[in-house]
């Protein structure tokens, strides 16, 4: 195998991305500065106590003319009034009693930092340093992907607040081809390289996957982070090159459950008649937000019948989605509205022909009503042509930073294949929807 030479050479090619991302430019030879001795600095810790204020902490260390002054200074960066118990207070010294500034933590990433310049206190606002690192991680399911990242024990290390950030950035990135909450099978497997901003406390400020792969009932998806321009306005691609983004995401709402699917013909709960059910309910309490599933214009706002307070929207590629049910709408859209993807354009409610609180989803063709749960949908754009030769040359190393970790069972996976139930082949595209049935009628 010439894997781990490639490997090696990956690495070494990272080191030097590293160093020249560092400085912007080719990297010097390091010179060692000679070390002058500086005056020795005394820090003095200060957290504030229930019930006592900046000011009280200030006047036991300060003449009066002094605290008023870096007051005035703090007061241009924040309130004094708003810092509360347990707010950190750094007074440093200079040898043994020179006050020559004070830091103020305003949370876990900023500072107030006041410093005495002749005579004077000025006052700056400092960001928390952080420093940047890559974790990994992999897994197979045994539950959900939930439990297995928060319990696994490599990520021991990480504070546990950050963890649900991991299982968020792999629904976010994976939320096109997989939906978590419901494709997810005994035995599914992932791998991630994840970058991370870390503050000095060891927690996480800021993440992101740099690349994943998710191996669901045998089939792989990958999502690698590719960013041409480097101004943080990336997006995830597959080895392909194609966009991980679909023009529609696959569900309006967040967290939900389907209750009812697309069907050609089943009795209505409420007219008690056979009729089709072209398109998809979920379950959610009244109130939950309800998402364009993509960019578009809106065509129909208002009472529907049956669909009560219902919007339409149309997109590219002759679709159209429909919303229904709604108890309201969210405020500051009308018919000819554009909507960007995942906008909020109203709230689940009952109205209209339904039995609770629910929503219901339809997306429309051509004209004809397809299932939002199988259809095919029109993928976002690919890597820009004019980014290829980087996209080509960045993937594979991007990829290899999943090498590191052990590879997923493939052959296991190919057995699952074989005796996956209903559940499994309800994912894969079904025939046109019984088109030529009388049960399928407009509603
Ligand atoms: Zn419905």
């Amino acid at each position: 195998m010439t894997s781990s030479a490639g490997r090696t050479r990956f690495v070494a090619a990272l080191a030097l991305s590293v160093v020249v991302a560092a400085c912007g430019e080719p990297p010097e030879v390091e010179v060692e500065e000679p070390v002058l001795a500086a005056p020795a600095e005394r820090a003095v810790v200060h957290e504030l106590a229930w019930g006592e204020t900046f000011g009280q902490v200030l006047a036991e260390r300060l003449s009066w003319d002094d605290q008023q002054d870096l007051l005035t200074a703090f007061r241009r960066q924040g309130n004094p009034r708003s810092m509360r118990e347990g707010a950190e207070i750094v007074f440093r010294y200079a040898g043994s009693n020179d006050l020559r500034g004070v830091d103020v933590a305003l949370d876990r990433d900023e500072s107030i930092r006041l410093t005495r310049v002749l005579g004077r206190w000025e006052s700056s606002i400092v960001q928390t340093p952080v420093y940047t690192d890559t974790i990994y991680f992999a897994g197979e399911i045994e539950s959900s992907l939930w439990s297995s990242v928060i319990d696994d024990p490599g990520l021991d290390h990480l504070e546990p607040r950050d963890l649900p950030k991991l299982v968020d950035a792999l629904d976010k990135v994976f939320q096109w081809q997989i939906d978590f909450s419901r494709q997810v099978q005994l035995g599914d497997y992932y791998r991630v390289a994840y970058e991370r901003e870390v503050r000095p406390d060891g927690s996480m400020r800021d993440g992101r996957i740099l690349a994943a792969e998710f191996v669901n009932v045998g089939t792989p998806f990958h999502a690698i982070w590719f960013d041409p321009n480097d101004d943080g306005e990336g997006s995830w691609f597959d080895l392909e090159g194609e966009s991980v983004r679909r023009a529609f995401i696959l569900k309006p709402i967040d967290f939900a459950r389907i209750s009812s699917r697309f069907s050609a013909g089943r009795r209505h709960p409420i007219l008690n008649t056979i009729r089709a059910h072209r398109g998809v309910d979920y379950a959610a309490s009244s109130g939950t937000p309800i998402k364009a599933t993509a960019d578009g214009v809106i065509t129909r706002r208002g009472p529907n019948g049956g669909l009560g307070n219902a919007i339409e929207i149309r997109h590219a590629n002759g679709f159209v989605t429909r919303y229904g049910h709604m108890s309201r709408f969210a405020s500051g859209l009308s018919v000819g509205s554009r909507v960007r993807q995942e906008q909020v354009i109203g709230y689940v409610g009952m109205t209209g022909l339904a039995t609770g609180p629910h929503l219901h989803y339809e997306m429309i063709r051509n004209g004809r009503h397809v299932d939002p749960l199988a259809v095919d949908l029109p993928s976002g754009d690919p890597v820009p042509a004019e980014s290829m030769d980087a996209w080509l040359s960045e993937m594979q190393p991007r990829r290899a930073l999943l090498d590191v970790l052990p590879p997923p069972g493939l052959a296991r996976y190919a057995d699952a294949a074989d005796v996956t139930g209903d559940e499994a082949s309800s994912q894969t595209p079904s025939g046109e929807p019984g088109s030529g049935s009388e049960l399928d009628r407009p509603r």
